[in-house]
């Protein structure tokens, strides 16, 4: 499909989404995590209409964010718990999943050190764990044989449990790709929705119906007739669905409490890192995490799934869900810990630090159950999280949707001992789209690229002869394409999450003024409105020299020297979604 094909078709998508706040679902998803959307990737293979309805300005911005990105074997979880069930399920389930969402993944496996005869006998309780859990080829190593898998690990390590199934993904592209290709199939998502209360079909009070506008006080005929739910958001708007799937995270313990559930609470955990310039990236290869405490697993020492040493995180638990400061006492602990693995820690090469809050529940398993009537309770999905993530999805679509069409689900519901089905039978026809596939469209990561197919390229797309970000060679066209595309990036750090613009050794001191000029002219608003990352995150505020229009401005108005690119963006701009459709929050608004 052409570029403007594709603006067309992303153009459409806009405009149809303006709509979407006052509609009618079958299933509202709270929550755009990475459960949210592998909920969305597994539910839109049916012919339910479903939206997501995330508070925030873009998917992934909250744990699934910031984690190790690790892709857990399942040797650590309590044998038949739900977190031992699903991470076992989800770790074989991963590199398929990737695949087919064209999401980077690795097998490097993970080695488990030990510091002696005490670590020794928890890595043995580990591998019988292991074991009992499922995981294949789990064997206990000396410390010689873990330094010759690992030729920086300290002399001091004395054994190890080596999982050779433990992998490394990035979380937030696993997120953005499952959302995007849930959006491709018909999936509305709806940004800066912050749910603030939900009404039971009894009690609905929705001001606005997509099929009758005007205001009503008393409960409408739908939510009656259906005993769906109608969902409010902070801002005023409101969604009605028939069935409610709560993945919000840390606040998830909020959202239930909204349908009267207050039996379970959220601790947030913090779990602070330090990120390594890729130059440090021959430091491990493997995973390597100490033997874990009654605190977690531990610090860990991995190289991502895209080339930088990660080292963290600490583990605390705080009070406040939105403190995501990074500390000193929290960077010295890192260096402190890592320092056990490492005789020399690079830390000179750290690139940026930040900190990650785990969804801490109270129940000691992940929280999957059905407090109301067809309203679902995904809570408490802490780490193994992300490795059980395509399992979660896998069983959601089971328990929504039954036993006979998803097999492998309804497994996975009964060796985890749930209720089958927990929504009320007949709420849902399980009837498929013809057209699903569970892959998406390959996308071009011009750094990967060898010379002739980069040449090809740029001859065919000029945008991708033009690098943005010199740190991680990235293109303007593939910036382009990812503001174009589900769920279209809004706001810098989208960019960044999707293309790694930024994400380098000078952590976007170079790239942010021109990914600010792209996104201006895209969007069609001024400069002076492009966010960090959505609401106030402003990144300029006014013009502080000379009284000329810049170049974008200039470009913007129609009145520079224009580039044929210029030209092209600016007629892109002039057929762009209207201003409102941005400042709603983008694609399916
Ligand atoms: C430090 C750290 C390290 C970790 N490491 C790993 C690891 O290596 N491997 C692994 O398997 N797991 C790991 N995890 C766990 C993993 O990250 C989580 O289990 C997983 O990301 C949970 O996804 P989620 O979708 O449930 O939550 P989230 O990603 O937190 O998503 C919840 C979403 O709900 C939204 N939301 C909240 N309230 C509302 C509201 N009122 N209205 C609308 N939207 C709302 C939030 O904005 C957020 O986007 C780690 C977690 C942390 C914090």
């Amino acid at each position: 499909m052409s570029s403007k094909e594709q603006t067309e078709q992303h153009v459409g998508q806009k405009r149809s989404a303006q709509a979407a706040e006052t509609q009618n679902y079958d299933i509202a998803i709270i929550g755009g995590g990475v459960v949210g959307g592998m909920l969305a990737y597994h539910l839109a293979k049916y012919r339910s209409h479903v939206v997501i309805l995330e508070k925030e300005h873009d998917a992934a911005m909250g744990q699934s964010k910031a984690n190790s990105g690790i892709v857990h074997a399942g040797y650590d979880p309590r044998p038949g718990s739900l977190k031992a069930i699903l991470n076992v399920a989800g770790s074989e389930m991963m590199e398929e999943v990737c695949r087919n969402l064209a999401v980077k993944y690795r097998r490097n496996g993970t080695l488990v050190v030990g510091f002696g005869e005490e670590d020794q006998k928890n890595l043995e309780i580990l591998l019988e764990r292991g074991k009992q859990n499922g995981v294949r080829a789990l064997s206990l190593i000396s410390g010689q044989e873990a330094r010759a898998a690992e030729k920086n690990l300290s002399e001091r390590v004395t054994c190890a449990l080596n999982a050779p199934t433990g992998a490394v993904v990035c979380p937030y592209e696993l997120t953005l790709r499952a959302i995007g290709h849930a959006m491709d199939y018909g999936t509305d998502f709806l940004t800066d929705f912050a749910v603030s209360a939900i009404h039971s079909g009894t009690e609905a009070v929705c001001k606005k119906s997509a099929s009758a506008p005007s205001e009503m006080d008393e409960p409408d005929a739908w939510s009656e007739a259906e005993n769906g739910y109608c969902i409010e958001a902070a801002d005023g708007r409101q969604v009605r669905a028939k069935i409610v799937l709560n993945c919000a995270g840390l606040f998830a313990d909020e959202i239930a409490a909204m349908v009267g559930d207050t039996s379970f609470h959220i601790t947030p955990r913090r779990g602070e890192y330090q990120l390594l310039d890729k130059e440090a990236g021959d430091l491990v290869t493997h995973t390597i995490f100490r033997t874990p405490t009654r605190m977690g697993k531990g610090v860990l020492a991995v190289r991502t799934v895209d080339g930088n040493i990660l080292l963290g995180p600490t583990s605390e638990d705080i009070e406040d869900k939105r403190n995501t400061a990074v500390t000193a006492a929290g960077l010295e602990t890192v260096a402190v810990k890592e320092s056990e693995f490492f005789d020399h820690v690079p830390l000179q090469m750290a690139i940026t630090q930040f900190t990650g809050l785990r969804a801490h529940g109270d129940q000691g398993d992940f929280i999957i159950n059905s407090p109301r009537p067809n309203f679902l309770n995904f809570a408490g999905i802490e780490s193994p999280g992300l490795s059980s993530a395509p399992a979660i999805g896998l069983l959601a679509e089971a328990l929504l949707f039954g036993e006979t069409v998803c097999p492998s689900g309804a497994a996975l519901v009964k060796r985890a001992g749930l209720a089958f089905p927990l929504i009320e039978a007949g709420t849902l026809a399980p009837a498929r789209k013809e057209e699903w596939k569970p892959q998406q469209t390959e996308r071009v990561s011009f750094r990967e690229l060898s010379l002739e197919e980069k040449n090809a390229l740029i001859a065919k797309e000029p945008a991708y002869g033009r690098v943005i970000c010199r740190c991680e060679e990235v293109t303007e066209g593939e910036i382009l394409a990812e503001i174009r595309r589900n769920p279209p990036a809004k706001d810098i750090d989208a960019v960044k999450r999707r293309t790694r613009a930024g994400m380098g050794r000078c952590q976007s001191g170079f790239c942010m003024p021109a990914v600010c000029e792209i996104l201006a002219k895209e969007w069609g608003v001024p400069l002076t409105e492009v966010t960090k990352k959505g609401g106030g995150s402003y990144i300029l505020t006014g013009r502080t020299k000379g009284a000329g229009a810049s170049e974008a401005e200039k470009s913007l108005a129609g009145t520079a020297d224009e580039s044929e690119q210029a030209r092209e963006l600016r007629a892109d701009k002039a057929e762009s979604m209207p201003r409102e459709a941005y400042e709603n929050g983008g694609a399916k608004q």
